[in-house]
């Protein structure tokens, strides 16, 4: 990563919430507040796995098991995707950092060009609830857009709203697969809400809420934080 310097208005917010929390959704609506880019590891995987590259190749095969990616794999993609001039105003930060061995990567290439982690949300939602989300998900092969059958309905079977694209279940989001990432989840990426807590940048939000409700959550707690 360049060793620039920390610009006034450069912001980094790290956004952590189990599968099916809601951070896709909310992540949208925080970008679009801060004028940040939005940079899904997720999102990056499943383009790398679309467009069949070496990267992508390598992913998919942890990604349908509800495995993480290897860190050094995901360190050197999340860190050449944030070095991209989109990212110079800063960057939201989804589905990264979720190891420790990820979050301290993270802090030293920032601190190398004079960055840091403003903020960390995490977005609690019971474990019931987030298999319930889970299973009933379609996703937009061409925009990542989410809805659900029962709660978020698209307006046209299997198609998106927003630009038509054709809409898709994840494999991983099958109940055991599922089951199996939430498990992950807790073991690898709960010693990182830990991290940021200690480092006293850690805001907890309740995301079993409706969507507005926590929207208006994460826009306070922003407030408070000044970074909004
Ligand atoms: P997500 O869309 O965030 O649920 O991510 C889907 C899958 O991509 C995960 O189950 C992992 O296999 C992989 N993945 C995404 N982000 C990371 C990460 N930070 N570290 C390792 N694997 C990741």
């Amino acid at each position: 990563m360049a060793a620039t310097t920390r610009r006034g208005w450069e912001m980094i917010v790290v956004l952590m919430g189990p599968p099916g929390a809601g951070k896709g959704t909310q992540a949208k609506a925080i970008c679009a507040e801060l004028q940040i880019v939005h940079l899904s590891t997720g999102d990056l995987f499943r383009e790398a796995v679309r467009e069949g590259t070496p990267l992508g190749l390598e992913a998919q095969t942890y990604m349908n098991r509800g495995e993480l990616v290897p860190d050094a794999v995901t360190v050197a993609m999340l860190l050449e995707r944030l070095d991209r001039p989109d990212a110079s105003n800063g960057a939201l930060l989804d589905g990264f950092p979720r190891t420790l061995p990820q979050a301290e990567a993270l802090e030293e290439a920032l601190r190398a060009r004079g960055s840091r982690v403003d903020l960390a949300i995490y977005l609690a939602v019971p474990r019931e609830v987030l298999l319930s989300r889970l299973s009933g998900r379609w996703m937009c092969r061409d925009c990542s857009a989410t809805y659900h059958e029962s709660f978020n309905p698209p307006t046209v079977a299997e198609q998106c709203d927003r630009c038509g694209g054709e809409l898709f279940q994840r494999p991983d989001d099958r109940r055991e697969t599922a089951e199996h990432r939430l498990d992950v989840y807790m073991e690898q990426t709960v010693p990182v809400i830990e991290y940021y807590r200690r480092k006293g940048i850690l805001v907890e939000v309740n995301g079993d809420q409706s969507r507005e409700a926590v929207e208006r959550a994460l826009q306070d707690a922003l407030r408070a934080r000044r970074v909004g």
